[in-house]
């Protein structure tokens, strides 16, 4: 999962943000296509580090032994849970909690 993200990564890294601003000549049009094309990779590159940290810290997790165990108040998380979001580090009832904090 760790390398699929990834590779995700370096794909939308290296594209299309070489071709902006390394002095291609464009047209207006093409440059407001190549910006709407920036801004959504932009956007997919965002969530997929964010992803990317989150299975970062569920291996880390692994490691540490606490794999499986909410992050916030430490019971177990389902299995079926972890089976949907093998990355996930809260159980249902923590993490809903945690999203309506933010
Ligand atoms: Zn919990």
């Amino acid at each position: 999962m760790r390398d699929d993200l990834d590779r995700s990564i370096s794909i939308l890294q290296g594209d299309p943000a070489p071709l902006a601003g390394a002095g291609y000549p464009q047209d207006s049009a093409d440059a407001a296509s190549t910006l709407s094309e920036t801004d959504r990779t932009e956007a997919i590159l965002h969530s997929a580090r964010g992803q990317r940290d989150e299975v970062l810290a569920a291996l880390a997790r692994i490691e540490g032994n606490t794999y499986g165990r909410c992050i916030d108040c430490g019971g177990d998380i389902p299995e079926g849970r972890l089976d949907a979001r093998p990355d996930a580090a809260r159980c249902v009832g923590c993490q809903a909690k945690h999203a309506r904090r933010r």
